[in-house]
């Protein structure tokens, strides 16, 4: 089974439309697209949808520009200084991009709110946060790439408790707005959020990523180390550090060595990757879903089981060429990818994670889970 890139020349400037082009032919009808749209309206409003991390933080990362990993957070700096007067939210490329898909698709008018208020809160955090001291030498990188070992230690990252408590609550404001999570998970982010024990708990929510990789990698056992009666506040604590980690990540991003990585999970955090870009060069950069981290991955091995068989990942795109999906039929995960190679702008992994929400229903309905 051959991958069919679909011909991006004819629709390159066009919006993605949502009809989907499946490498084995099976074309959505158009009723079954428009149950695709609906099905991804009830996305932002739906509780349980909360308790699946992966798919609710899609697209929620900062810093997102392919050319340059440090130009989102630099030109809000600026911009914030120049032009005082605007709203906070026009001065991002972001956010501009999913008020522009708001107004294209409707139906996603829900998720793209919810989105840009939390958008906004992780901006004006980021922007305090220091940048990590990190020992990322050569030698470093290729010690963890050995053990598959994340180069970021908890105790590394440049937390503000002031800052993160801020993080924790206002971030359960926004989801319980939007009907996101249920009351009683809003109420136990805050109580989270002002509670003496936050860092050991957050702590527990960054080790278990790795613990869980190095398990999975038969590196080390598997421990009980998940947040057990907080596990409904696992996605309130990943949007919550989001800023934190995205600046560490920002520091690794431009070192050469990064290449050596060569793991499925992140280099920084051990997170797994809920989304992708196809590089002008065709290859494919795995995105971390806590940091947003990018690094080079085998275009065709999943990410979460390692199988590496084509004729068991089935893949398919937008008409447009813009947006493919990876569905791996051993473990049946799937990934989204934007595909840069004829693109008008870098990826956005909070926009396009918001603007491929249809694809995350496509998906479900044949059977996979992000
Ligand atoms: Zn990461
Ligand atoms: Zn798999």
């Amino acid at each position: 089974m051959d991958l069919r890139i679909v011909d991006l020349s004819a629709e390159r400037d066009a919006q993605p439309r949502y009809r989907l082009t499946d490498i084995d032919s099976a074309v959505l009808r158009d009723d079954e697209i428009n149950g695709v749209s609906e099905t991804c309206q009830r996305f932002g409003q739906r509780a349980e949808d909360i308790s699946q991390p992966s798919r609710f933080c899609k697209g929620l990362r900062l810093g997102a520009d392919e050319q340059n990993p440090h130009s989102c957070y630099d030109r809000m700096v600026t911009d914030s200084a120049a032009r005082p007067a605007r709203p906070p939210r026009s001065e991002t490329r972001e956010a501009v991009e999913l008020q522009s898909i708001r107004a294209q698709h409707p139906e996603l008018e829900t998720a793209v709110d919810m989105h840009l208020e939390l958008l906004e809160l992780q901006r004006r955090i980021q922007g305090r946060v220091t940048l990590p001291m990190l020992d990322l030498s050569a030698a470093t990188i290729e010690r963890h790439q050995a053990s598959a070992r994340p180069l970021l230690r908890f105790e590394d990252i440049p937390l503000d408790q002031t800052d993160l408590r801020l993080m924790v609550r206002q971030t359960a404001d926004v989801l319980r707005r939007f009907g996101a999570i249920e009351p009683s998970d809003h109420d136990k982010a805050q109580s989270l959020g002002r509670d003496a024990h936050l860092l050991a708990t957050v702590g527990r929510w960054y080790t278990s990523a790795a613990d869980r990789q190095l398990a999975m990698a038969g590196v080390a056992p598997i421990a009980a180390n998940d947040l057990s009666d907080e596990s409904a506040l696992g996605p309130v604590i990943a949007l919550a550090m989001r800023p934190f980690l995205s600046r560490c990540a920002e520091v690794l991003q431009q070192r050469p060595e990064l290449s050596a990585w060569t793991h499925a999970h992140c280099a920084l955090c051990a997170g797994e990757p809920d989304f992708a870009v196809i590089t002008v060069s065709a290859d494919r950069h795995l995105i971390c879903g806590r940091c947003a981290l990018r690094w080079k991955f085998e275009p065709l091995t999943c990410p979460y089981c390692r199988n590496s068989d084509r004729k068991r990942i089935t893949s398919f795109a937008t008409t447009d060429g813009k947006y493919r999906v990876y569905a791996c039929d051993v473990c049946q995960r799937y990934l989204k990818a934007y595909d840069g190679r004829r693109a008008t702008r870098p990826v956005m992994p909070i926009v396009d994670g918001v603007a491929t929400l249809p694809l995350d229903a496509a998906a479900m309905q044949r059977g996979y889970t992000s």
